[in-house]
């Protein structure tokens, strides 16, 4: 463990561990309400920072290594995880009609979706443990990252996917070469599934609800955009990220705390969740302080199908402190933002997709303000479910392959200038 964690904190009960002193839940509260949060001496990471400098250190997300829970000869300086770019997106900052809009691409990583930054630490964490099998329950981004990285470490990765996983993220999974179980049944029930079969076999627990080193991982995303925002006018107004279990909003949340505990950024954003609205229950959440009873909706972004979030108290936890707001996209938004977002450069999956919806949903709806800066944050790449890319993209121009079918067509699609 870094030296500088101070303990670990029960998110339900309060009651603080020493480092070492559990691994996974909290004993009293139970695998499924008592999650962890892992706390640092945040001056003493100050001090460090003061001495060397953030500025010349690695571009990537062990740069801030001094904020995450492992020892310092356990971090694999050699894997390119996290300094994913920001993109000012002027042209999409216009049409909305607001101040600025930088989008921060998560799709450029090892595997391509921002759960490479947990998959990481939660790889580089077995290694340290001496862990020879990892395991994870998984909508798909989780367990091809984990794959991904286990491949990389040389451990074996066994993986718990829903049956409907779309195919792209399955192929990604036997590629690496992990083994997969494709559980007849839902996310929920694939996660317990997993639960049960690491508490049988002694395997690495990757779920980001009940390992709290994950959420540690997901943290550097907000490291980095208090960081990074630094070189685009500071801290955004809002910040806006698709919700699944809730860990990602959750680990953005006290990456930028951490910052403005620091002292490297001088105020905090706020928080703008997003979900389906068939698949909402963080809305719930945030309002009745319980999940709501499970139904059989579903959302075509399937990395945020989640009706039983996990992490639905840290979630609720981080949009409550930052004063945020919940929205929710149909099918037909989402669809919709995947085009916006790719003639804007950026080929986003539909969850990912979903954050660009929602936040065009809030600036529609006046909860986002035409003075306002906001980043949305694009959790993955479009690759990973070519069924919706093409659902959204449309169908290509066919012609024969002559001067006057082209000309043609190139006259009826409009793209003749001259
Ligand atoms: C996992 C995931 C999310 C949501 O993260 P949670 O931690 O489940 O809330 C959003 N987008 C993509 C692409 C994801 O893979």
């Amino acid at each position: 463990m870094s030296s500088m964690i101070v303990n670990l904190a029960c998110v339900s009960c309060g009651r603080s561990f020493e480092p070492g002193e559990v691994t996974m839940a909290c004993p009293d509260c139970g695998p499924d309400d008592g999650i962890l949060d892992i706390l640092y001496d945040l001056d003493a990471v100050h001090r460090a920072w003061r001495d060397d400098p953030l500025e010349g250190r690695a571009h990537s997300h062990w740069r801030y290594h001094e904020l995450l829970p492992l020892d310092e000869g356990a971090i694999p300086h050699h894997w390119q995880v996290g300094w994913t770019p920001i993109i000012n997106a002027k042209r999409l900052a216009g049409e909305l009609g607001i101040e600025q809009l930088l989008l921060k691409d998560e799709s450029r990583g090892l595997t391509a979706s921002f759960k490479d930054r947990a998959s990481s630490v939660g790889v580089a964490d077995a290694l340290q443990r001496g862990a020879t099998t990892v395991a994870c329950a998984s909508t798909g981004n989780a367990a091809t990252s984990l794959a991904g990285f286990a491949a990389l470490a040389g451990l074996r990765a066994v993986i718990f996917v829903p049956e409907t996983a779309p195919e792209p993220k399955l192929a990604q999974l036997l590629v690496y070469g992990a083994t997969v179980l494709a559980v007849k049944g839902s996310y929920d029930e694939a996660y317990r599934l997993c639960s049960s079969a690491c508490e049988r076999f002694g395997w690495y627990n990757r779920n980001c609800a009940i390992n709290p080193v994950l959420v540690e991982g997901k943290k550097t995303g907000g490291l980095e955009i208090a960081e990074q925002c630094l070189a685009f006018g500071g801290v955004p107004d809002w910040v806006v990220v698709s919700m699944g279990d809730g860990c990602t909003i959750a680990g953005i949340w006290k990456g930028l705390v951490e910052m403005h505990n620091i002292g490297v950024i001088g105020r905090l954003p706020r928080l703008l969740g997003v979900q389906g609205t068939a698949v909402a229950p963080i809305a719930h959440a945030l309002e009745h302080g319980e999940l709501p009873a499970a139904n059989d909706r579903t959302t075509v972004a399937d990395s945020i199908n989640v009706q039983a979030p996990r992490n639905w108290r840290k979630a609720v936890r981080a949009l409550k402190e930052s004063n945020g707001a919940i929205v929710g996209v149909t099918d037909d938004q989402i669809l919709e933002a995947m085009r916006t977002a790719g003639r804007h450069g950026v080929f986003a999956e539909p969850a990912a997709a979903a954050a660009v919806a929602g936040m065009a949903h809030a600036v529609n709806g006046g909860t986002i303000q035409a003075t306002d800066r906001v980043l949305a944050l694009i959790t993955g790449s479009g690759l990973k479910d070519t069924r919706s890319a093409i659902a959204a993209g449309g169908e290509p121009i066919r012609i024969e392959p002559t001067m006057d079918a082209l000309t043609d067509a190139i006259d009826r699609s409009g793209a003749r200038t001259e």
